[in-house]
Formats: C-alpha cells, structure tokens, sequence
C-alpha cells in the first residue's frame, strides 16, 4: 500500500464550485449591475426632464409673479415630485424663488458653484431646452424656459427654471437593488451549492476521505478499519470491500508472521539494495537482533567484514549479470551475531519478484552445534583422546594415503613403534596417570627424534611414528639416543617416573610394496618386540624382514595346526633312553612329529610355541599322550614291562588340575601302571611360576606317575630351586653335554648337578649324547641315564622295535 496522501476530492468539487461563483460574481460587478444603473439612470433623467417641462409649464400657466415668491406652488410641487432643489429666476437674473432660502436673494452666477457653469451659462443665455446635465455624475441639473407674470412694466415677463436633484439615492438605489437581485440569484446559487456540497461532503468526500483514511491506516498497520455508516452505496460497499479486504489481509499476515515467527530458521527478506525489509522472531535467538531492529539496516550488518564485502559484489554481480552464485542453492557460511561472535548457518536463498521489486528471502539455520559436534565426532574418530594423536585407524589411512601419494615405499622414512610396557604397573602405583606418562612419552619421542611427520596411538600401549629424514632408520648416533631414551625418568605430576619401553625401529619403509604389508610389518613388529622385551640387551630392536617371515611362519601354523591334529599328520616318535650302568633300553620319550600333506616336516621346536600361543598345545599333547600310552598298553614300543614312556607336558598343562585327572583317566583306561609314565616339564615352565606348577606336579607325583625337569640348566634357575622341585628326575640340558669332552667348566657343572640331583634323590639324564666320548664320561661321572643321536634318532615304531630287539641281542651277547 501506497503511503503517499490521498489525493482531495474536496478540491475537485469545491475549486470549480468557487471558480464559478467567481465568474458568477464578476459577471454581476462588470456587466450585469452597471448596465441596470446606467438604464436606471436615464429613467430618472427622462422622469426628471418630464417634470422640469411639466413644472415650467405649470409656473407659466399659474403666472406666477415676476417677484414674488409663490413658495406655495414650488413647495407643493416638490412635495409632489421630490424634486430637490428648484431654482425660479427672472432673465434679468433675480430670483423669484427657489426651494433654498439661503439663495433667496442668489443671482444665476451665484449658482454656478450648484448647477455648474454650462447650466448657469445657458441660464443666463436663455437658451434653455429640456437636456438635462449632471454635476458630478448624480446632480442632475436642468433649465427650463417659462414666462412669468410681469409685475411692472420693466420686465418682459420671460424667466428661466432650474432644477437640481442629487440622483445619489436614484443611482445606488438602482444599483443596490440590482446588486440584491443579483445577490437574491448568488444566495440560491450558493445555498444551492451548498446544499450540494454539504451532499457531496457528506456522501461523497467524507466517505472518501474515510476511505483514504482506512488506506493510511492499512499502509500504517496500525489501528482499526471500521465499516463506513455514510457514503454513496458505491463508496459504502468499495469501503466495506476494502474493510474486508484488509480485516482478511490483516488476518493473513498476523497468520503468515506467526508462521514465520514459528520457525525456527530465521528469515531475512531484503531488498535489490540489501535492506532488510522483512525479519521474524526467531532472528532474536539467531543473531541476537530483534526483527525491527533488523528491519531498515543493512543485511551486512549480519556478516563479517569479509563476508560483507563479498555479498555486496555478489549481489551487485546477480543483479547486473543474472549469475548466481548461492540464490536457489543454499551453503554454509558464517554469521556474525550482535554480540560480535559468530556462528555457522546454513543459509538459502530464494528470490522473489513484486511488481518491478526484486526482493531475496534468505532462511537462516544456526547449524554451529551441527558441525561443531561433526568436527568433535571426526575428532572422536580419528583421534586419540587422550593425547591428541592419531588413532588406529586414520594411522591405517593416513599410511595409506601416503603410499598412494608417493606411487610406493616412503622413500627417506622409517617408522619407530614404542611399547610402553609398563603402563599398567604405572597406573596401578600412582593412579590415573595414564594420560600424563603418555604425553611424557610421546614429548620424549619428539625431542630425541625430530622429523616427526606422523604419530599416532595405536593401542592403549603402543605409539607408533613416522619420521623423515633417513630411510635407512636413525643414524648410529641416533640409535645410541634412542636406546637411553628413557634411561632418565619422565616427570607425572611432580614425580619421577621410570619408563619401561620397548623401541622398534622399522628401516627402508620404501621397500614396502605397499601400505598393506607396511601396516603388517608394523604388527609384526609389535610382536616381536613384545615376544623379545625381555631378552634383549637394548631397548631398541631394529626389524627386518626375517622377524615377518617367522611371524608369517607362525601365523600359517595356527591356521594349519587344527586340521593337522585331525587328519592325524600329527603323530609321535619315540627316542630311546639308554641306562648307562646296564646298557638296557630305560625307555623312550615321545617327541612330536608333523609333516605336512606336501611331506614337508615342521619341527616341533617351531610348531610348539606357536601351538602354545595359539592355545592348541593341549591338544597336540592329549593326542601325543592317547597315541603313545595305547602304543604302550599294546606293545607295540616293544618295551619290557618296566620300560619307561617319557611325555612332555606343556607349561599351559600345568596351569589346571585337570591335567592330573587325564592322565590318570587315560593310564587306568589302558591299564597302564602309573610308575610307567614319567611327564617331562621343562625348567623354565617350572620356575616361572613355581607353587603352581609344583602343585601340579606334587598331584603327578602322588598318583604315582614320574616327573622329569626337562633341559635343566638351559634356563636361568639356580642350583638351589632343585630342593624345592618335586622331582623324580633330572634331565641337564644337551648344552652342556655336547661339548663335555672338551669343557672343563661344562664337566664342573654336569658333575655337580649329578651329585646335588643324587643327593636329592633324582635319576639323572644327559641328552644330546652324540658320540661315545660323552657317553664315557657320563658313565664315569655317575649319570643314570642317556638319549641322544649316539645311541638313536627319535624313531617309529617299527625302527624301535628293531632298536629294542638290536639291544637286547648285543646285551645278551656281553
Ligand atoms: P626336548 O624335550 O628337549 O626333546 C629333545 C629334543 O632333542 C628333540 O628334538 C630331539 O630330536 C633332540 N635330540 C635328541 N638327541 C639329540 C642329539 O644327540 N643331538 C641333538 N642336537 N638333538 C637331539 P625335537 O624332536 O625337535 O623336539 C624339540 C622339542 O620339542 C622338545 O625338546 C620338546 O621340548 C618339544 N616337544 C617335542 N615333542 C613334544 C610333545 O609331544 N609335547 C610337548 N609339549 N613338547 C614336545
Ligand atoms: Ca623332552
Ligand atoms: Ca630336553
């Protein structure tokens, strides 16, 4: 709605009503009245020359004295005629009479001054006719010849009449009436009209202004708009539409802004300048502006000053080219508030065309929250929370990323994997320090190393870092900081604390084909320097690529060894055990055998740890025990009734009771003696965790059964745990009995461990016998027992029972 005023339509009637009474009124003033006086005028003169005649006849025919005043008849005549001033003069000159006592004795000259000097002069000339002359426009003067009555003989009797009358009365008089004729028609005229106009005010004009009243009041949007009581029917039903009109668009609009203050985007129209011209409620919240604070700024009010000076080009640009860069689409941008903070909306633009005005309905959604949780969920999942490193997995990609990159190996980068080993006990000692030894770490790390380009957390122990500079792993300088690295402790909180970490250095990552097998020597990595923490000198372990090959290795046979065990390609072979006092063969331990389909062997000295770690050893060791006791029960070792079957049991055995009661369960299922079986236990198992294991073996012992502490002195356990051991039988390690004939301090320890094992009660067994020397010597030395390659390889059962036989023979042959 237009604001400008309501045109007047009182001027339209009302300024052609008074240029028409105008022209009325002039017409009246200039033409109508002057010419009605000037008719009036002439009337009065012919009427008075008409009496002048009638006058100077009547004095003639009265023959009035020549000197004497008939002031009677005169007096009459004015009375009758109303004529004002009536002069009677003989034509010597004298007066006769007159109407004026004051000019009772006045000569003609004396009247010039009244009657003017051309009636004087004629007077006095007697050349007087019925013309009648004004004075001063309104005095109308006449003279008239008459014949008086001579009163003595001097006088020829011949006198002059003059009249005088002010015609003033006869003139105004004429016009006055003529003006309230005139005035008589104007009134009705303007009565007329103004009965016209007060119609028109009431029916037309009011009515009409009423309706441009209502007009200002829908442009204004305030106050109400009342149906019209008066006005033409035309006007009363345009007001009532109009009324109607604006009570719906009122309601439209309250509807349409409570739907725009009921959403919950912000909504900002402007105009082709920017102007804000439209703004709903939830602005407030939005930007901080209420709607009509907003309304008549500047929309760059609502940008930051770089945005602010971008949408002013953009805008100019679209409304010049018609290119448009965000209308009709919708982005993201940022929104500065009136706190001056700023915010991430999701803006849409949408433009709209009214009439000739081009206008842009922006929405507006605060999506801050949006991104900001986005960004802390990519951060959650990308990141490690504590320390800020990457995680597991964008260290998996970000490898990744750079392989691709680089098109293969990182040329110039070696990775350096950390294994903090002892942050359990650390955080079991002081707390929830985890965060602290780690970041500590970590800043240790990135001191000693530089070059850092990535790191990562990849396990709630382990770090790993790729650093730039030297593909071919850290310098020999590097190496040997490395290796003290921790040797200082790092501060948590105020304390000193020692770290215990392993340190992996992975060289020539351009090697790597690709990221897969860099992420796998990674692992493998891990691996082994968690397999080998404890038995290396140094804390840095440099991988190559034999540690994959064995892990490799390793991981084939867990897969395989399942299906190994049941197709039976696991199976045992015996090693005869050689009493050296009698000769006779003591018995036989079972030692395991695979090959594979292909024939392939594997050792059981690979295969076993791996059995062990995969947590199939038992198994293995069930079936080997099944296997060989039935063998036994059945004969087939070929074994004298007291011959001995030596088993190896698994530390992982030992860890349950059960063990006790398969045994026992499969010697009473073959009705096998339980003195027959000795179970070997190698020393380390034992003294690893020795009250269990000992408890275990104490169980072994009670159901009758032997026990065997195998490879004695390969471990670290000192002489005097063999007190504690409950063993029947000692079996010293092949390490010192392969070089008995040569070393003196190998025969020192084998001859002491003998005579302690005796002391204590044990049978003694030398393994890795290889030559008859050694078996000399042992003999000499008092060792109850013998195995090894001198006398037989590990064998089946059909070699054994020609082993057993061939022995037999040669003793009975002695
Ligand atoms: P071990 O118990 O010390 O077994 C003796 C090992 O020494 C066997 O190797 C055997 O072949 C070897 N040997 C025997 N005489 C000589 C010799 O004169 N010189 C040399 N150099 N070696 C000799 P094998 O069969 O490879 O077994 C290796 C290890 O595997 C065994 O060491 C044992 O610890 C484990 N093992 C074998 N069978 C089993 C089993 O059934 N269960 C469990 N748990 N472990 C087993
Ligand atoms: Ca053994
Ligand atoms: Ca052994």
């Amino acid at each position: 709605l237009s604001d400008r005023p309501v045109p007047s339509l009182a001027s339209l009637f009302l300024r052609p009503a008074l240029v028409l009474l105008a022209g009325v009124i002039g017409y009246l003033a200039l033409v109508a009245v002057p010419r009605q006086v000037d008719w009036t005028v002439s009337e009065s003169t012919r009427e008075f020359g008409r009496l002048g005649n009638i006058l100077a006849q009547e004095i003639t025919r009265l023959g009035v004295a020549g000197t004497l005043v008939q002031s009677d008849a005169i007096d009459r005549f004015v009375a009758r005629t109303g004529i004002g001033e009536i002069y009677v003069l003989r034509a010597d000159g004298r007066m006769v009479a007159t109407t004026a006592s004051a000019l009772r004795d006045a000569s003609i000259s004396d009247l010039a001054p009244l009657i003017g000097e051309g009636a004087a002069l004629r007077a006095a000339t007697n050349r007087c006719g019925s013309d009648v002359e004004f004075v001063a426009g309104r005095i109308a003067v006449g003279c008239w010849a008459i014949v008086l009555r001579p009163i003595d003989g001097t006088t020829d009797g011949r006198g002059v009449l003059i009249m005088r009358d002010d015609l003033s009365w006869i003139i105004e008089g004429a016009r006055a009436q003529r003006i309230n004729e005139a005035l008589g028609g104007v009134g009705l005229l303007l009565i007329f009209m103004g009965i016209l106009i007060v119609l028109a005010i009431r029916h037309v004009l009011a009515p009409v202004a009423g309706l441009g009243r209502q007009m200002e009041v829908v442009a204004a949007g305030v106050g109400e708009v009342r149906p019209l009581t008066t006005g033409a029917r035309e006007i009363r039903s345009l007001a009532d539409g109009l009324a109607s009109m604006v009570s719906t668009l009122r309601e439209r609009e309250g509807q349409l802004t409570a739907i725009l203050d009921t959403a919950i985007d912000g909504i900002i129209a402007i105009d082709s300048n920017g102007t804000i011209v439209q703004a709903n409620e939830a602005c407030r919240a939005l930007v901080g502006w209420a709607p009509e604070d907003l309304v008549g700024q500047d929309v760059a009010m609502l940008m930051p000053p770089s945005a602010a000076g971008m949408h002013a080009h953009n805008l100019s640009t679209y409304l010049r080219t018609g290119k448009a860069g965000i209308i009709g689409k919708g982005r993201e941008v940022i929104a500065r508030r009136r706190d001056g903070s700023d915010i991430i909306i999701w803006l849409a633009i949408a433009e709209m065309r009214i009439g000739q005005q081009r206008m842009f309905t922006g929405t507006l959604r605060d999506v801050t929250a949006d991104r900001l949780r986005e960004f802390e969920l990519h951060r959650i999942a990308h990141r490690d929370p504590i320390l800020g490193l990457f995680n597991q997995r964008s260290w998996t990609i970000e490898i990744q990323a750079l392989f691709d990159q680089s098109g293969g190996g990182l040329p110039d980068c070696f990775f350096l994997l950390v294994i903090v080993r002892n942050l359990d006990d650390l955080t079991v000692t002081f707390g929830d320090v985890e965060a602290t030894v780690l970041a500590g770490v970590n800043a240790r790390i990135e001191a000693v190393l530089g070059g850092v380009e990535m790191a990562a957390r990849v396990d709630r122990t382990r770090l790993a870092y790729l650093i730039q500079g030297n593909g071919d792993g850290p310098t020999p300088e590097q190496q040997v900081t490395l290796n003290a690295t921790f040797d200082a402790p790092i501060d948590v909180n105020g304390l000193s604390v020692a770290v215990e970490a392993s340190l992996v250095v992975i060289p020539r990552i351009k090697d790597f084909a690709d990221s897969t097998i860099a992420a796998g020597a990674v692992q493998a990595a891990f691996s082994w320097a968690t397999e080998t923490e404890f038995d290396r000198a140094l804390p840095v372990l440099v991988y190559d690529e034999k540690v994959g090959t064995t892990i490799r290795e390793r991981t084939r046979i867990a897969q395989e060894l399942p299906g190994a065990l049941n197709s039976g390609r696991i199976h045992p072979v015996y090693q005869p055990q050689i009493s050296l006092r009698g000769g006779g063969v003591r018995g036989v331990e079972t030692l395991v055998r695979w090959q594979r389909a292909d024939g392939t062997p594997v050792s059981p000295a690979i295969f076993i740890p791996v059995a062990e770690r995969a947590g199939f050893v038992r198994d293995v060791d069930r079936a080997v025990l099944e296997t060989s006791v039935t063998a036994l029960a059945d004969g087939t070792l070929h074994l004298g009734a007291d011959g001995i079957l030596s088993v190896n049991a698994s530390v992982k055995e030992l860890g349950t009771r059960c063990f006790i009661d398969e045994v026992q369960a499969t010697l009473e299922r073959h009705g096998i003696a339980p003195a027959r079986l000795e179970i070997e236990v190698t020393e380390t198992a034992v003294t690893g965790s020795l009250s269990a294991v000992a408890d275990i073996l104490r169980g072994l012992r009670s159901l009758g059964v032997r026990v065997a502490i195998d490879d004695f002195g390969a471990g670290y356990a000192s002489i005097s745990y063999l007190k504690d051991l409950p063993a029947d039988v000692l079996k010293i390690d092949r390490l010192f009995i392969a070089d008995l004939a040569s070393d003196t301090r190998a025969r020192a320890i084998v001859e002491t461990v003998i005579a302690l094992g005796h002391d204590l009660g044990m049978e003694i067994i030398a393994e890795g016998v290889e030559t008859a020397e050694v078996a000399r010597i042992l003999t000499e030395m008092g060792c109850d027992i013998a195995q090894g390659y001198f006398f037989a390889r590990p064998m089946g059962t059909d070699a054994l029972r020609k082993f057993v036989a061939g022995r037999l023979e040669a003793l009975a042959n002695v």
